[in-house]
């Protein structure tokens, strides 16, 4: 067996890559980065011609080539309410939280941005005004202020690509990580992958438990991953499409884990703003297992079955089964 990895920087984050192998670990692996690579082309708005590049410019775009991720997207929109709306680009765009990616950034330089400004943008996204057309592959709209972000479902996307590939070329077990997006298949040499899930109050390195698992995606949402402080108020980067600011939903964090690493990724998003009894009953009909930790750091899970692959290893978050929840 070899064991290979590489770190690559694609869709504004650092991807790593681990594959297990009979024998062809780094080509297995190559193959991942271009996968990678090519789902940052793809889908990421900024890009030029890309298909969110393309709609957004002409308001209607041939994207068959990525139809089942817009599927998805579509179905979560619908499911969540809005809760996660792949129309939320004006109104990213006014909170700008992707700058806190760039290089030279200075926390001191984010601002809340005005009333105005955020009910102007959020007036703007609205997902039932897009239209798909599953036979030609065209989504399109009628109204020129709609534009789409695939931000929160296509990191889980472009990893459920990669290990696509790495699974074809015959690699027994591989890992792709973009930090708050995991998914895997197969074992190590030592047994079960195991993913630690972060404390949402902690340092970096510091975690509430550990994921013992294979053959699944695992996908975090948090308020920590990317947030400013203005006069004791925190602000972050998962946003409520309902009111325009970042989500208040009593949540610190959503981890959902099952089969596909898009429903995964846009389902964390969509439950962390929902909240916790709302986003139980979205996790609960899409079949998943979910993780929620709640400000006064109770963790609930939807099913029993957490049990058997959640390990908590903190003394300050306490365990309930959410049907055990007191009225
Ligand atoms: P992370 O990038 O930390 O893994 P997410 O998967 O939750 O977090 O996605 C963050 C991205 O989702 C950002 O690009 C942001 O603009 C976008 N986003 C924020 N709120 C929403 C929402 N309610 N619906 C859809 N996309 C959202
Ligand atoms: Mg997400």
């Amino acid at each position: 067996m070899t064991d290979d990895s590489s770190q690559i920087f694609t869709m504004g984050t650092v991807f790593t890559v681990r594959v297990i192998a009979q024998e062809n670990a780094r080509d297995a692996l190559l193959a991942a980065e271009e996968v990678l690579n090519s789902s940052d082309r793809l889908l990421s708005w900024r890009r030029e011609g890309s298909a969110a590049d393309l709609f957004n410019k002409s308001h209607q775009a041939d994207v068959s080539e990525i139809k089942d991720l817009i599927e998805t997207s579509l179905q979560i929109s619908r499911d969540s309410s809005g809760a996660f709306d792949m129309s939320i680009l004006p109104l990213s765009q006014v909170w700008q939280f992707d700058k806190m990616e760039e290089e030279d950034f200075d926390p001191a330089d984010m601002e809340v941005p005005a009333p105005e400004k955020i009910a102007e943008a959020r007036s703007r996204v609205d997902y039932t005004k897009l239209k798909f057309d599953p036979d030609s592959g065209v989504l399109s709209s009628e109204d020129p202020e709609i534009a789409i972000e695939l931000g929160a479902i296509g990191k889980g996307y472009a990893i459920d690509q990669a290990l696509a590939v790495m699974k074809e070329s015959g690699a027994k077990g591989a890992l792709v990580s973009a930090g708050s997006s995991i998914g895997l298949f197969g074992t190590k040499a030592d047994g079960n992958f195991k993913v630690a899930l972060r404390d949402p109050r902690g340092e970096i390195s510091d975690y509430v438990g550990v994921l013992e698992v294979t053959d699944c995606s695992i996908s975090t949402s948090g308020d920590y991953e990317r947030y400013f402080e203005k006069d004791g108020v925190r602000y972050h980067h998962i946003l409520d499409p309902s009111t325009g600011y970042p989500a208040d939903s009593g949540l610190m964090q959503v981890t959902v884990i099952g089969p596909s690493g898009a429903v995964c990724d846009a389902l964390s998003t969509a439950c962390f703003v929902l909240g916790l009894d709302e986003g139980i009953k979205l996790a609960d009909q899409y079949n998943v297992l979910a993780i929620f930790v709640d400000k006064e750091k109770n963790i609930w899970y939807n099913n029993s079955d957490v049990l058997d692959i959640l390990e908590i290893v903190s003394k300050e978050y306490t365990m309930h089964e959410y049907n055990q929840k007191a009225e």
